[in-house]
């Protein structure tokens, strides 16, 4: 889906209730954490601030404008909605936005540990690691600063003290990717408590960065099915 301009606001707003049910009941979040947007017009959908995402309806989703304007009649939008705006202004190829406090990406950026390419798969988030961006108050543009240097490169960073972002070309994407970096950061972690662990070098990454390609060339789904 990566013509999001065909699609109708009707049908993104359906599409993102849907990912932040998929984020909580694949159990990326607890209870009201991590958020959910989509790019819209300037701007973009997001989900709703504290509502439960059992109990969020399409009518709930906020329009954010690329100002960070907030037309009214709406409700309020993710406290969180400075850094998934950042996000899309840093990348205008990106369409869509996961965020969340999933447990081993949370623990990695809690000790302030990038995910370095201990395994292939790292190269998934477009790069030979994947990068953790300093700590900085929730809600705030500093934070939204962190995030967009994290992601000029890259379709995944962790957060300090605080959890991961995954963008994509479409929801099903970045929802994916988000998956992808909490089982990876779940595998670091156990290499980690070995004690033990071997990175692969910057060129056997790049090859692997190299096969992604052809591979993003057959088919949508990308490297992940791999
Ligand atoms: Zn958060």
């Amino acid at each position: 889906m990566s013509g999001l301009k065909r699609v109708s606001e009707k049908a993104l707003r359906e599409e993102i209730v849907e990912a932040a049910l998929s984020m909580s009941r694949s159990g990326l979040t607890v209870g009201r954490s991590g958020n959910v947007s989509c790019r819209f017009k300037d701007g973009m959908l997001i989900t709703p601030s504290g509502k439960r995402y059992e109990e969020t309806k399409p009518d709930d989703i906020v329009f954010v404008a690329g100002d960070g304007s907030v037309p009214k009649g709406q409700g309020k939008p993710s406290t969180e909605w400075h850094f998934h705006l950042a996000a899309y202004h840093a990348r205008p190829d990106r369409h869509a936005v996961v965020h969340t406090h999933s447990t081993h990406a949370t623990v990695l950026a809690c000790a302030h540990k990038p995910i370095p390419a201990f395994h292939y798969m790292v190269a998934v988030a477009g790069g030979k690691d994947i990068p953790c961006v300093p700590y900085a108050t929730f809600g705030t543009e500093e934070l939204a600063a962190h995030v967009a240097a994290g992601l000029k490169d890259r379709d995944a960073c962790l957060m300090a003290n605080h959890g991961q972002i995954a963008i994509g070309p479409s929801l099903a994407h970045a929802l994916e990717l988000a998956i992808e970096v909490e089982a990876l950061a779940e595998q670091y972690y156990k290499v980690l408590c070995t004690g033990a662990g071997h990175i692969l070098s910057d060129a056997e990454m790049l090859q692997v960065a190299e096969k992604f390609k052809s591979y993003g060339k057959n088919t949508e789904a990308g490297p992940t099915d791999k």
